[in-house]
């Protein structure tokens, strides 16, 4: 017998046929003889309703209660997928964040967890019933509802599957793995049969929302068997695993596109020690992430500086970046959101030279200019232009050789054919 921690996203639980279906897999798998829990996200849409009520009122709502606001989609899933799987023959006992303590810290709005008291869970399957949890969600030390950011659910299923030691972690969504690149972006795209934890690390730290970056890091640190699959079809999907020989071999495995950040460049920052500090320090203190960072050489005493952060801490950096200024007494500010972020990523880089004059001939050729470049070991990112951002993955893909021979067969969700925004 084996237990099974299997996630089904926004898509996956959008309407009650849909819920119908989950608890079907779900019943399936218990059937089979396995121990069976279950995560659940909002049905897509619902945290970008609930976050637009939020904002309704204010640009810059209490983090607390906004927190209490958008972890509501998850309780009513939890309630319907349980209630789906007793309409089936089966028992199920939902379970809110709090409930099965899901711990974490106090930042709202992007939480880390902290631990899991699984006492609860085990009790759950111990009694054959299927605990269903409620994606996304936490509590601190204080008893506040916390939220993981959003895409949180996968960072939920992987914590709970690491806690539980699971044999296996399912992540059900609207594609049927993980592609070299998003297949609803680019037709060419191609399902790996494997990935590598740090491949998928930097693919999903890099726009690939198909997995949430901490579910990664959690599944690389434990070594949780990590699946990606569709809810709709019974292909295997991939699985995120430990780096392999033949995985080398392949120079760039993916190319993501992230069109969630945002440029800030401040002038005239003085040419002096301890600049780059003060401005980073105090972004750091208000947990704000800063991504690419340019630096030009200075002229007469004076820099410009330039970074990209998420546009959803936009506003924020705004406000910690403007009180800074005035303290060091350097020039304006300038803000531009109308940037996206390609990237290629692959365990190959490490023993091969010259992918990243590839990549700037590639976008060259296209005639996209670049705007910031930042390397790491296993991924070259630069930002462009917006507009550029789908024609940029689309020649990067095919330049380095990842364009599917046939347009592949992909999972259908009998709906959109390419999405903007969900769940
Ligand atoms: P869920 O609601 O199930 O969590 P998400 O929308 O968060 O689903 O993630 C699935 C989406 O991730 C896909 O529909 C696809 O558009 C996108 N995606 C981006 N990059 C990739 C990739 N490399 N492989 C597969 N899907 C990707
Ligand atoms: N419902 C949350 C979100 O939309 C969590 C998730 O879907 O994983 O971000
Ligand atoms: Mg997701």
């Amino acid at each position: 017998m084996a237990l099974i921690v299997q996630k089904y996203g926004g898509t996956s639980v959008g309407d009650p046929d849909r819920i119908g279906n989950v608890a079907r897999r779900a019943l399936a798998a218990q059937k089979a003889g396995h121990q069976v829990v279950v995560v659940v996200s909002a049905m897509s849409g619902e945290t970008n309703r609930l976050l637009k009520l939020v904002n309704a009122r204010t640009e810059r709502p209490n983090e607390r209660e906004q927190d209490v606001v958008v972890a509501t989609g998850e309780q009513v899933t939890i309630g319907l997928t349980a209630i789906a799987i007793g309409a089936q023959g089966g028992q199920a006992r939902s379970f809110m964040g709090h409930q099965c303590r899901i711990v974490t810290d106090s930042t709202f709005s992007k939480a880390r967890i902290k631990h899991i008291d699984s006492g609860g869970i085990l009790e759950a399957l111990a009694d054959g019933q299927i605990a269903v949890i409620a994606g996304f969600q936490g509590v601190d030390e204080q008893g506040n509802i916390t939220t993981l950011g959003r895409g949180g659910s996968d960072t939920t299923a992987v914590a709970i599957a690491a806690a539980l030691k699971a044999d296996a972690c399912e992540i059900y969504t609207d594609v049927d793995g993980v592609y070299t690149t998003d297949p609803n972006v680019c037709p060419a795209a191609r399902k790996l049969d494997r990935v590598s934890y740090e491949e998928m690390l930097e693919l999903a730290s890099l726009g690939a929302k198909v997995l949430q970056i901490r579910s990664v890091e959690i599944a690389m640190k434990y070594q949780v068997p990590l699946w990606v699959k569709s809810s709709f079809t019974d292909d295997p999907g991939t699985l995120v695993c430990q780096e392999d020989k033949a995985m080398e071999d392949i120079l760039v495995s993916g190319v993501a596109l992230d069109r969630n950040e945002a440029k800030v460049s401040i002038r005239d920052v003085p040419d002096a020690p301890g600049m780059a500090a003060k401005i980073f320090g105090a972004l750091d203190e208000r947990a704000i992430s800063v991504d690419l960072i340019v630096q030009n050489p200075a002229v007469k005493g004076k820099t410009d500086l330039t970074f990209t952060v998420a546009r959803a801490d936009l506003l924020k950096t705004q406000d910690v970046v403007k009180g800074v200024v005035k303290t060091i007494k350097a020039g304006a500010i300038e803000v531009d959101d109308d940037v996206a972020k390609v990237s290629i990523v692959g365990v190959g880089m490490r023993t091969h030279s010259g992918v990243a004059a590839r990549m700037f001939q590639t976008l060259s050729g296209e005639g996209i200019n670049i705007l910031a470049i930042s390397t790491s070991e296993i991924r070259v990112s630069c930002l462009i232009p917006t507009r550029y951002a789908e024609l940029a993955v689309r020649a990067l893909h095919s330049a380095f050789g990842l364009d599917a021979k046939v347009a592949p067969a992909r999972a259908s969700t009998g709906s959109k054919a390419r999405k903007t925004s969900k769940a």
